[in-house]
């Protein structure tokens, strides 16, 4: 318990500090993250489809080999990437 004390007063004077230096780092990192999306996004705008998983198709529960054009996707088994802009 002794020992505790002196451990605890000096993470209080250093904790202001490293929390600020720690916020400055998140920052820097979602700016640096930010920067890299926004140039992925205008060479790569497109994914694959969440829903058909790239095959643009909706198979059918019964007869599995049935199937329609994906609803999410119109068909094409992509969908664009959140912030792109149409090519
Ligand atoms: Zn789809």
């Amino acid at each position: 318990m002794i020992t505790l004390v002196p451990r605890i007063a000096v993470a209080a004077q250093v904790a202001p500090h490293a929390v600020a230096v720690i916020v400055v780092l998140i920052l820097f990192g979602a700016l640096v993250y930010g920067a890299a999306y926004s140039v992925s996004v205008r060479w790569h705008p497109w994914r694959p489809c969440r829903r058909c998983g790239e095959s643009g198709k909706h198979r059918g529960s019964l007869f599995s080999r049935s199937f329609r054009p994906c609803s999410r996707c119109g068909g094409t088994g992509r969908e664009l990437r959140r912030f792109a802009r149409l090519p």
